[in-house]
């Protein structure tokens, strides 16, 4: 493909773009005008990236995806098969990304494990991002990365880009577009629908095997708006606000673990095989 020409459902170089991207947009000591300046003028395939994912994630799409892949159809495979699958995005032509998608989630993984912490939260360090595998299943980028949000009720204006609402159709519903839309009260997110992507699909895959602080971290690793900026709490409930502590202790490792030393696979291997066997049948389905 030629350089400049920008595949409608891929403005991304690579899906490692948007992870960047966070990475550079919570960055220490840079204030939210700095992002905004940053973000539309020298990122603009991550910009249009944000454009197509809020015109297109209406609470229709979400439940046509949530029925697709919720049921978990796609076949069983290992943890390890499940990797090597989501290896094969790996886009060599990228310069600036040396690393496979597999070194990527051990960086992740063993930084949870150097700083001490249960076996439980390494694991869920190396799992966190399989459910990218959406991508090799025909899903568009924006339906697999990006910052997620609640769907059936009113789009906060501290989810990034707020203004590329304006093209998603429920922003005109009657029920939509109010604050609470389908919701009551603090119902809690379980009964709340998100926008469709790679955290809810891990989730579904790993709700029967991993503890509940685990599953938060899957789940709503991507919601920045509520984790980093507070919205929505008129939707969460007394547990959903304790539990996400941890979705908080997760994040710095999603997002500064990478550009560490190269993890050396084969001396690691023995330790993950170990941790899959304590977790996991040996396959399971997605
Ligand atoms: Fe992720
Ligand atoms: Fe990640």
């Amino acid at each position: 493909m030629a350089a400049n020409a920008i595949p409608v459902n891929a403005p991304l170089k690579d899906i490692d773009e948007w992870d960047d991207f966070l990475t550079g947009r919570y960055q220490e000591g840079k204030s939210q005008e700095e992002f905004r300046q940053y973000d539309e003028k020298a990122t603009p395939g991550v910009a249009e990236f944000y454009r197509l994912n809020h015109q297109y994630q209406t609470f229709d799409y979400v439940m046509a995806k949530e029925k697709e892949y919720f049921g978990l159809n796609k076949g069983i495979k290992s943890i390890w098969e499940a990797a090597e699958f989501l290896n094969t995005l790996v886009d060599d032509s990228d310069p600036d990304t040396d690393l496979t998608q597999i070194e990527h989630l051990l960086q992740t993984s063993e930084a949870i494990r150097a700083d001490g912490h249960p076996r439980w939260f390494v694991l869920t360090g190396f799992i966190h991002d399989l459910g990218k595998v959406l991508c090799l299943w025909g899903e568009p980028q924006w339906g697999v990365v990006g910052d997620t949000f609640p769907v059936g009720c009113a789009y906060s204006d501290q989810i990034v880009f707020p203004e590329y609402f304006k093209a998603n159709s429920d922003i005109s519903h009657p029920v939509y577009s109010t604050k609470y839309g389908i919701y009551e009260p603090n119902c809690g997110l379980d009964k709340v629908h998100m926008s469709f992507g790679h955290d809810g699909y891990i989730y579904e895959v790993m709700k029967n095997y991993l503890p509940e602080s685990a599953l938060y971290m899957l789940r709503y690793h991507s919601f920045y708006a509520a984790h980093r900026h507070g919205a929505y709490r008129h939707l969460m409930n007394d547990h959903d606000v304790e539990m996400f502590e941890w979705v908080n202790k997760f994040n710095p490792y999603d997002l500064y673990s990478k550009g560490h030393t190269k993890p050396d696979f084969k001396s690691l291997k023995p330790y993950y095989d170990d941790l899959f066997a304590e977790f996991f049948p040996e396959k399971i389905a997605w």
